[in-house]
């Protein structure tokens, strides 16, 4: 594993309390950095903080990213004990159900627009103007591939995906010259627990669909992230990184 300078960096990471969250934590506390978690799951939040057992690095808060107000006082949190945020990881998501448009409860549509794209704007909106200040951010935001082809049967997740993306455009011509990179990353399927949201045959037709033929590990999905958070990734903003096992064409 190369080792990312993430030295002194204090990273955001929102979703972190599993799968892909978790491991782009590990990889950017292995990095150097200080992360804190936001995730709506405390339970789960709280066994990890134990778990660490007062190692350095590691803090956590209960956020739900739909929340402005929440989110807010989260960011205020982590800069009063951390001092600043160098890093945002917009991960927090979830896939909901696979079903034809036409009978998609609307409750649910509109709660996976909700978290996957209004969470990102909350988090952004609550963070990118220290940033500026400081002259000095990434902001990496984990898409889908599903958001650059329109996945069959996840109609809400499609559209909010492109919305991540779009944002992430637009947002990273917004600070292009402030410091602060703005990019995103469009992985296929990677093996968490958000496929269980998923029909088997949903998930068998991503697996078939994929050149590799298996599913993406969340640590290669990490080793991308870090390096998008790192200073070395200077030339890139607004940008949109695939992991698809050589499945996007475009
Ligand atoms: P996961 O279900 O394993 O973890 C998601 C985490 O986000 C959980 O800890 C959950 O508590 C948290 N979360 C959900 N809603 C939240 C909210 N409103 N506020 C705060 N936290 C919330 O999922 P994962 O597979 O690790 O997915 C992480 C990200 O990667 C998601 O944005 C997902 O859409 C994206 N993604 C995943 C895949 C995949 O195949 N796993 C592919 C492409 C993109």
């Amino acid at each position: 594993m190369n080792r990312m300078d993430l030295e002194n960096r204090v990273v955001v990471v929102t979703g972190g309390a599993r799968g892909i969250g978790l491991a782009v934590a590990r990889r950017c506390l292995a990095s150097g950095a200080t992360v804190d978690l936001w995730d709506r799951d405390a339970a789960a939040i709280t066994a990890l903080l134990r778990a660490q057992d007062g190692a350095r690095g590691l803090t956590g808060r209960v956020v739900d990213v739909t929340d402005l107000a929440a989110v807010e006082r989260a960011a205020d949190d982590t800069r009063a004990q951390h001092g600043r945020i160098d890093v945002l990881v917009n991960n927090a998501g979830f896939a909901g159900s696979t079903v034809p448009l036409e009978r998609y409860d609307p409750e649910e549509w509109r709660r996976i627009v909700e978290v996957n794209l209004i969470g990102v704007f909350h988090c952004c909106r609550a963070v990118v103007g220290d940033m500026k200040a400081h002259g000095y951010g990434r902001v990496v935001n984990v898409a889908s591939l599903a958001g650059k082809e329109g996945t069959p049967n996840a109609s809400a997740y499609s559209a909010a995906k492109a919305g991540v993306i779009a944002l992430t455009k637009s947002l990273g011509k917004e600070l292009a010259r402030t410091g602060v990179l703005v990019n995103c990353i469009a992985p296929a399927a990677v093996d968490t627990e958000i496929l269980a949201q998923m029909s088997d045959q949903h998930v068998a037709t991503m697996i078939a669909k994929s050149p590799m033929q298996r599913l993406g590990r969340v640590e290669e999905v990490a080793a991308l992230v870090a390096w998008l958070a790192s200073a070395e990734c200077s030339f890139n903003t607004g940008a949109v990184f695939d992991l698809s096992g050589g499945r996007a064409t475009y």
